[in-house]
């Protein structure tokens, strides 16, 4: 589009573009997003093509505030304002009955319609003083790693952008939580930082179906891979990735292999690697500007080394699994 994409701190340039039918990129909590207009075809149709993103794939509409749910969906269930007034403004994604008035455009022609109230000072203002609802997608190339700072941004999108506002790195790191609220029984459709626990502490235990990932894509434009570097990416578990490891180097593989303190002695030597927290929350703030550092690394194979099977861990094993296609 323009080659002079410019990064910002305040918002008021994204507000007028975004009413003129522009496109602006802004900081949320989990990731940056690629925004426009919800009421307006056009400008939601620029985001699929500054993404190459297929148009089958519905955005999230972003809100100021749990008032304007029902500006966008229909038939809310109780749960959905339980679900809203416990987590929003935050990183919890809810899939309502879509209102008649929804376009097209950001459903993908769905009957569903995904919401959600960032719980970010910025994408806030952005959206208090815009007035209506912001589609957006994670601000990246189709399929590619989602941006977690404004620099990220830039190199994805920069020869298309206009404008990107930037407020330093992403807190959370990871994509929303997706919960569907219109079938028999709420479902978890992508795992983030609000886990299945903290659903069930709201709506009951065991009250959430969580399909295996290898049970999904049910969520349109949640293919199994995604999410991914360009270069060969690999998930592996600790008993097989000294072997493993050896048999790519041996057959002379640049490998680096994303790790944990506590497992660098089960490396083979001298291999490159890179030491990610042991906490849950840290290692997903961290994965994705991890990934695209070695992904623009000299290296033609990443390893990352499975994190434990455990929920908390439960929204970074999905990435990475997603990530290894
Ligand atoms: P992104 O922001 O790039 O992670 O994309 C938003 C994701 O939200 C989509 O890829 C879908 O997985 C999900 N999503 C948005 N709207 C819906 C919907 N109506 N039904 C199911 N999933 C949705
Ligand atoms: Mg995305």
């Amino acid at each position: 589009m323009s080659a002079a994409c410019r990064i910002v701190s305040e918002v008021g340039e994204a507000v007028a573009l975004l009413a003129a039918g522009g496109v602006v990129a802004f900081p949320t909590e989990t990731v940056y997003g690629l925004g426009a207009d919800a009421t307006n075809p056009e400008a939601v149709g620029r985001i699929f093509r500054i993404k190459d993103r297929p148009t089958d794939h519905p955005l999230i509409v972003h809100l100021a505030d749990i008032s304007q749910m029902n500006d966008w969906a229909m038939e809310i269930p109780d749960e959905a304002y339980l679900l809203a007034e416990r987590f929003w403004p935050g990183p919890l994604t809810l899939i309502l009955r879509r209102d008649g008035r929804v376009p097209d455009a950001v459903t993908g022609g769905l009957d569903t319609v995904g919401l959600r109230v960032p719980g970010h000072p910025v994408a806030l203002n952005l959206l208090r003083r815009f007035g209506g609802g912001i589609a957006a997608p994670s601000a990246n190339r189709f399929g590619r790693i989602s941006p977690t700072t404004a620099r990220h941004v830039l190199e994805e999108l920069g020869d298309r952008l206009e404008l990107i506002v930037d407020s330093g790195p992403c807190r959370v790191g990871l994509e929303s939580t997706i919960v569907s609220l219109v079938g028999a029984r709420p479902q978890l459709l992508r795992p983030g930082a609000i886990s299945v626990a903290d659903i069930e502490a709201v709506l009951g235990r065991s009250r959430v179906a969580c399909p295996p990932l290898s049970d999904r894509p049910r969520a349109p434009g949640m293919h199994a891979s995604h999410y991914a570097p360009r270069k060969p990416f690999r998930v592996m578990e600790r008993t097989l990735i000294r072997e493993s490891i050896s048999r790519m180097r041996g057959a002379g593989r640049k490998v680096v292999v994303i790790t944990f303190l506590s497992r660098v002695d089960d490396l083979p030597d001298n291999v490159a690697f890179h030491v990610m927290p042991g906490n849950p929350d840290d290692y997903a703030r961290e994965l994705y500007a991890v990934m695209r550092a070695l992904d623009n690394g000299d290296f033609d194979f990443i390893v990352a080394d499975a994190p434990p099977d455990a929920l908390p861990w439960q929204a970074v094993r999905d990435r990475l699994y997603r990530a290894a296609g």
